[in-house]
């Protein structure tokens, strides 16, 4: 919102541009007469002055027999101190153009350069340097072939008041702007150019005003509209399972696998299987002369037990297995339902082997005992 007026510079002297109207504000109560000492340059009407031609003179400001000049400066162009202008000149009824040259009757308030030209268009850069007029006359030779006034004018100041951004549009910072140039400046004096005075928007503040929640079947969205500017935009809720995943490493025997459960339906399935790693038997001992030997595994501790099939040695003598119940022989027959593999060793003797898992080692080394071999032979107890 602009606040007031500061006009740079002195108030007695004013520029214009040929057909630029200026209003001249008069205290409330006062009663003053203005009148133009040419006409032809700048016409009085009641307050305002209009610029008519390009030259200088007088307004005289009688109020009630106190008199008063203002100073008039009438160019075909106006600039602002400080300002560089870049102007096109179509020469193309002229023969040589590109011959061209400027000049500037006082440098001190306006020079100007030849920037470049084509065929027809020659074009010049303006430089205001401080308030006043000057005549600038482009000739090719001793040709003129254009002349015109311009006039240098300080920088005619209005004082912004901050304005806070909304979500929806811009703010700019406090500011002086000249109301003819639009240049930007932080000072009312017009020094300290500002490049840019804009602040950006605020965030919106967006509310849910109408929501479905996904679910494994299906998606959701949720609406949300800003508070302020009321923008709007859904957004998609994406429905599906929401599987949690658990790597189940494998073991010695068991696959590893991975398991997806999922946190809302409680669906779930298993992928990814991994083979089981298969035990890792280190022999503890031989029994027996080699008729015997016991494994254990290094990673789950599951036992094996490696047995001659055709018998075992006990102090030094064989005893041959025998496929009856025999307990004098100290060996009863194999339950038949058990199923174990059969090898052949490095000296072609048949072996079983078979293995328990560690939490039936103890059960199961009894049964062992009891089952294989006469529990009176001290080596069983040995380990
Ligand atoms: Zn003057
Ligand atoms: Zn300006
Ligand atoms: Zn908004
Ligand atoms: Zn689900
Ligand atoms: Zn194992």
């Amino acid at each position: 919102m602009m606040k007031s007026n500061v006009y740079a510079g002195n108030e007695d002297e004013i520029f214009l541009y040929v057909g630029e109207k200026y209003v001249i504000e008069q205290q409330e109560g006062v009663l003053a007469t203005y009148t133009s000492e040419n006409e032809e340059i700048a016409a009085m009407e009641e307050q305002v002055i209009t610029g008519k031609s390009s030259g200088e003179t007088y307004i005289v400001v009688n109020n009630n027999g106190v008199e008063k000049r203002l100073h008039i400066f009438v160019g075909d162009y106006k600039l602002c101190t400080g300002q560089e202008e870049l102007m096109e000149f179509d020469l193309s009824s002229v023969m040589n153009a590109w011959n061209s040259s400027i000049r500037s009757s006082d440098t001190s308030v306006v020079s100007a350069v030849k920037q470049g030209h084509d065929k027809n268009e020659v074009s010049f850069l303006f430089n205001a340097v401080s308030t006043g007029m000057a005549n600038i006359t482009i000739s090719s030779g001793s040709t003129v072939l254009e002349s015109f006034a311009v006039v240098v004018q300080n920088h005619p100041l209005a004082y912004f008041e901050r304005i806070e951004p909304t979500c929806s549009q811009k703010g700019s910072i406090a500011h002086y702007e000249c109301l003819f140039c639009s240049k930007c400046f932080s000072d009312a004096d017009g020094q300290e150019c500002l490049d840019d005075i804009s602040i950006d928007e605020s965030e919106h503040e967006y509310a849910i005003v109408k929501m479905e929640a996904a679910a494994c079947n299906k998606n959701g969205y949720a609406e949300y509209v800003c508070q302020n500017c009321q923008h709007e935009y859904t957004q998609l809720l994406k429905g599906g399972h929401e599987y949690e995943t658990k790597v189940v490493k494998p073991d010695c025997v068991n696959q590893g696998y991975t398991e997806y459960t999922c946190k809302r339906c409680g669906d779930s399935f298993r992928n990814s299987y991994v083979d089981a790693l298969g035990h890792n038997f280190k022999t503890v001992f031989y029994m027996n002369y080699n008729s015997v030997a016991k494994q254990s595994c290094a990673a789950c501790g599951a036992v094996s037990y490696k047995m001659n099939i055709e018998g075992v040695m006990v102090n030094q003598s064989f005893y041959p297995r025998k496929w009856d119940a025999d307990s004098s022989n100290h060996y009863v027959p194999l339950n038949e339902e058990w199923n174990v593999p059969i090898d052949l060793d490095a000296y072609g003797k048949k072996y079983i082997t078979f293995t328990f898992p560690k939490s039936d080692v103890k059960k199961k080394r009894e049964l062992y005992q009891g089952v294989w071999i006469n529990t009176d032979y001290v080596y069983w107890y040995s380990y």
